[in-house]
Order: structure tokens, then sequence, then C-alpha cells
């Protein structure tokens, strides 16, 4: 009795556990099914529901603002905040995202408008192009370069003060196209940036023949770089090696002054991250533009 009790309790263990396995699988799929539900709908009906936050990207011995990255935020009623990481690749999935793309490349044009009327000047606005952005938009025949070209003419934008920035991975696919392309966008002197840098397995032989201005290393290299020598001394190699081939660097994800002074120390020209500034609604944005020194002036 005491064996068929222990046999039944453990069977009971076991069962309970795959309930709860169940229940996430269940859970995250139900999630996913919403989220696309809502996405394509949100996307239709209630387009207020995205806008864009701006991070500024800093520039290291003056402390000054050089720049800023569009994020892409979605906002629901119900739902609350949305994170990217998770919407993009649904967007991506459900063939949405060239349509979004388009609207985060217009709408950070349109925000460059804003920061020259009200500030009599702007600084370059970076917008994150993803890889199966690419490939649908080939594969519809469409071509990201003309929308781009087409978008700064309406706008009256200068090209430079566009910034493309473009994921090690999506570069991957290793296409002549996506080459091709961005050999496009340079000659319309719109820059690239080479994002996320060290999460994937490009070398430095084969970035240096991209068409790139700017490397963002990614913040897993930031992280952990001021307690560990090693991490520090890999951070530096990126930094010189990226100089000598005459891009500029951006360390992503800065958090903490040590990280700054490091940074400082490997002499990596710029830093983005929250040690400055989170991303931030277009208002307080230019405020801090209008600021002499940019340094820690939000919380
Ligand atoms: P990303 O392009 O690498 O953007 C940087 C991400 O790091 C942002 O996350 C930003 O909020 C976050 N971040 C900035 N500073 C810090 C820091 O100090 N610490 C930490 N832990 N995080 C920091 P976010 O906004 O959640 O975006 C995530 C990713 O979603 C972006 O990574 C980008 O790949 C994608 N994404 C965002 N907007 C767009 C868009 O308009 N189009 C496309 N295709 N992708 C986008
Ligand atoms: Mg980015
Ligand atoms: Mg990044
Ligand atoms: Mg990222």
């Amino acid at each position: 009795v005491r064996r068929a009790g222990f046999a039944l309790a453990s069977q009971h263990k076991r069962s309970n556990l795959v309930v709860e396995f169940n229940q996430i699988m269940e859970d995250t799929a139900l999630r996913r099914s919403l989220l696309e539900r809502e996405l394509m709908s949100a996307m239709s009906e209630h387009p207020e529901q995205f806008f864009l936050q701006f991070q500024p990207k800093v520039e290291l011995t003056r402390e000054t603002i050089v720049g800023g990255e569009a994020l892409l935020r979605w906002q629901h009623p119900e739902l609350g905040f949305i994170s990217p990481a998770e919407f993009i690749p649904i967007a991506e999935e459900k063939g949405q995202i060239e349509v979004l793309g388009l609207i985060v490349i217009e709408h950070a044009l349109q925000f460059v408008r804003r920061m020259q009327s009200e500030l009599g000047r702007a600084v370059p606005i970076a917008v994150n192009v993803s890889g199966v952005q690419l490939e649908l938009m080939r594969a519809k025949g469409q071509s990201l370069v003309d929308e781009v070209q087409r978008l700064l003419t309406a706008y009256a934008v200068a090209p430079p003060l566009l910034e493309l920035e473009i994921t090690e991975s999506a570069l991957m696919i290793g296409f002549d196209w996506v080459v091709d392309a961005l050999h496009q966008l340079r000659e319309l002197d719109v820059s690239v940036a080479l994002d996320d840098f060290g999460t994937g397995y490009s070398s430095f032989a084969y970035i240096q023949t991209l068409p790139i201005s700017t490397l963002k290393i990614d913040r897993a290299f930031v992280d952990n770089a001021a307690n560990s020598p090693r991490q520090a001394a890999l951070l530096g190699a990126i930094v010189r090696m990226a100089q000598d081939l005459g891009l500029t660097t951006v360390a992503e994800g800065v958090e903490t002054r040590e990280d700054i002074d490091l940074l400082k120390q490997l002499n990596c020209p710029i830093a983005q991250g929250y040690y400055y500034s989170r991303p931030l609604m277009p208002d307080d944005f230019i405020t801090l533009l209008r600021q002499p020194s940019c340094a820690r002036a939000m919380p």
C-alpha cells in the first residue's frame, strides 16, 4: 500500500508538472496569437497606439548629444506596453514590417524637421531596419533605397541626418543585393551603422568590405568590461580596430559611471545607455538638446 501510495504521489507530482508545462506553452501560444490579432488591428484601426521614443547618443569627451536612436513603442489600451523585442518579430512574420518600417522612417524624418524648426539645428536620427524588412521589400519589388530617397525629398531632410541601423545578423544573410543596397544608401549620403556588433559571427575582414560608417558595440561587451580586464581588453581592441578602419564606434547599454570612465580610457568616442538617458518622448529629447551639456540631465 505504501509503495502504491508513493507511486501515486510521484505520478501526481509528475502530472502537475505536465499540466504546468502545458499551461505555460498554451499561455505563450495564446499571448502570441492574441498579439498577432491585436497588432494587425492596431496597425489598421489604431495607429495612434504606435509612437517613437528617441534615445540620445552622447559624445564622451564633451558629453554632448550627437544623435539619437528612434525606438518604436506600442502602447496597448489593455495589454499595456509591449516591447519591440516581442512585437517586431510578429510584425516580421505577419508581413507587416515593411509598412511599419517605412512609418518609422517617416516619423523620424518628421522629428528631424521639428528639431530644425524649434531649435534651428538637428542631430542625426538613427532608425532600425530589420533583415526581414529588407527581404520582404525585395520580394515585393520595393526598394528601401527608393523609399528612403522619396521620404528624404518629401520632408526636405539632408541625407546625413538619417542613419540606418542594420544588425549583424541581417548582414550575415550575405546576399549581394543587401550589400548593394547599403552602397546605394551611402551614395545618397545616408549613414549606415552595424547594430549589435559582437553578437553575430562577422569578422573584421568581412566588415571592412561593407559600406558602413559606424559600429554599435552590443551591450554584452560593455556590461562586464568595467569589472573584467579581459573584457576591457577585448572592448579596447574592437574600438582600435574600428578606428583603424575609419569607423566610428558607439557603445550600447552604458549604465554606470564606471562604464563611461572605462570607455573614455579606451578612446571610444560615443555612448548610448540608461546612464545618460532612457529613450525619451520627443518633447523631452528636445528639452535635453536645449541644454549645453546633457550629462545626466534626465533621471
Ligand atoms: P537595438 O536597436 O539594439 O536598441 C537598443 C535597445 O537597448 C533598446 O531596447 C533600448 O531601450 C535598450 N537600451 C538602451 N540603453 C540601455 C541600457 O543602458 N541598458 C539596457 N539594459 N538596455 C538599454 P528596445 O527599445 O526595447 O528595443 C529592442 C530592439 O527592438 C532594438 O534593439 C531593435 O532591434 C528593435 N527595434 C526597436 N525599434 C525598432 C524599429 O523601429 N524597427 C525595427 N526593425 N526594430 C526595432
Ligand atoms: Mg538599434
Ligand atoms: Mg543594438
Ligand atoms: Mg538589440
